[in-house]
């Protein structure tokens, strides 16, 4: 079945719920075991159905199944948060003396997770540049890859499938964070990866009021995923799954709209005098361009630019007076964000000096003309600082 009908009816399991469409809520911490044989059966598969709260309720496993079914992998376990689907994956492939490729480009936290935590806990992490082949970086310690494209804030498009075969020839597993394709628009099972993660509070949820992450792993790494989720303590919330899975209904008519909205943008704004650079994987400038026609099947509603020379207190004005673009981090939501950035403040494996203030957007899904309008006019408050 293609993604959009799996999308539709993964999950689901109406007939045993009274017809019901949705899913039922099932809040619960103790499970009740009718005998001691159904006890002694649960002991005998851990990582299968209900046994305790913390373990996931059916309503965890009807959106675990829903996300493993949209990326394509064995199965999915859902975490509180993206970056604790980030960290429980790494924590459950790498103990003390082991080494970790990571990739420059990755989603802040993710670093500091593993220049603070996993440095303490003996794990060294090289950064490698999203652009280069990993061969020569692996070692026989490697034993995690972990990649994300397109790179965070600037989109650099990685060579997934051949990374992940340099991975897998040295023995390491690799990672991907795969939240800017929603899995709707990578499919990295295809692709040769172990792991697929992704930050569900961005467009998987949609609506910006839920935390929540995903692992998505391959049957060889499902047990070892599984136990360090379950032994790292963490759950998610009942109804936090449950909204989840109502976000993932609509998730492929709302991703069209924002990929829509956010070309018709970057296309505009490359011809605006103001802006000296538009990054987007769409855009033939963009590194690794030709990479994402090649595996990917769409984009989302990100973009970044880079500014003509204005001085700060010009960026100020244009920002302040925003009406549609409002300022804040998380993107993915129904509605526009605009945020300042420094990308050179946070990579070590490479250079990117931006010749001007940095913005990222994330186009929602209001009236793209409404949006272009409030960029104007946000142009004009630029342009009189200057
Ligand atoms: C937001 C984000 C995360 C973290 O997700 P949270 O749910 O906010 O913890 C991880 N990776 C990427 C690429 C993200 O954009």
């Amino acid at each position: 079945m293609k993604k959009d009908t799996r999308l539709t009816h993964a999950g689901l399991d109406p007939h045993n719920n009274h017809g019901v469409v949705n899913p039922p809520v099932y809040h619960a911490s103790t499970i009740l075991y009718p005998t001691v044989e159904a006890l002694e059966q649960a002991e005998r598969t851990p990582f299968e159905g209900t046994r305790y709260g913390r373990r996931g309720t059916p309503t965890t496993f009807a959106l675990e199944e829903a996300v493993a079914a949209l990326e394509g992998g064995y199965r999915s376990i859902a975490v509180p948060s993206g970056l604790s689907a980030i960290t429980t994956a790494l924590m459950a492939f790498l103990k003390s003396g082991d080494h970790l490729l990571m990739v420059d480009t990755t989603y802040q936290p993710t670093r500091a997770f593993c220049n603070t935590v996993l440095a303490g806990f003996g794990v060294e992490t090289t950064y490698y540049d999203p652009m280069a082949d990993i061969g020569p970086l692996l070692r026989p310690n490697t034993k995690v890859v972990f990649l994300e494209s397109p790179g965070s804030q600037t989109f650099e498009v990685q060579d997934v499938p051949a990374a992940a075969k340099a991975a897998r020839a040295a023995g390491a597993v690799s990672m991907i964070d795969n939240t800017w394709s929603a899995g709707l628009y990578f499919s990295p099972f295809e692709h040769g990866v172990d792991i697929s993660i992704q930050a569900a509070t961005k467009y998987i949820v949609g609506h910006s009021d839920v935390m929540l992450g995903t692992i998505t792993t391959t049957k060889d790494t499902f047990v070892r995923t599984k136990r360090a989720a379950s032994l790292l303590g963490t759950s998610a919330a009942p109804d936090d799954c449950y909204l989840a899975l109502r976000g993932l209904r609509t998730l492929s008519v709302r991703l069209a709209r924002h990929q829509e909205s956010a070309l018709a943008i970057a296309r505009w704004l490359e011809n605006r005098p103001e802006v000296a650079h538009v990054l987007h994987p769409a855009l033939p400038n963009c590194p690794g361009h030709e990479i994402w026609k090649r595996d990917f099947t769409g984009s989302n509603g990100l973009l970044s630019v880079v500014l003509e020379d204005y001085a700060k207190e010009a960026v100020t004005a244009m920002l302040d007076g925003m009406r549609l673009f409002s300022m804040g981090y998380s993107w993915g939501g129904y509605e526009s964000l605009i945020i300042p950035f420094t990308p050179h403040t946070a990579r070590t494996a490479t250079k990117w000096l931006p010749s001007g203030p940095c913005l990222r957007l994330h186009c929602g899904l209001e009236d793209v003309s409404d949006l272009m309008e409030d960029l104007e006019k946000g142009f004009e408050r630029l342009n009189a600082g200057r």
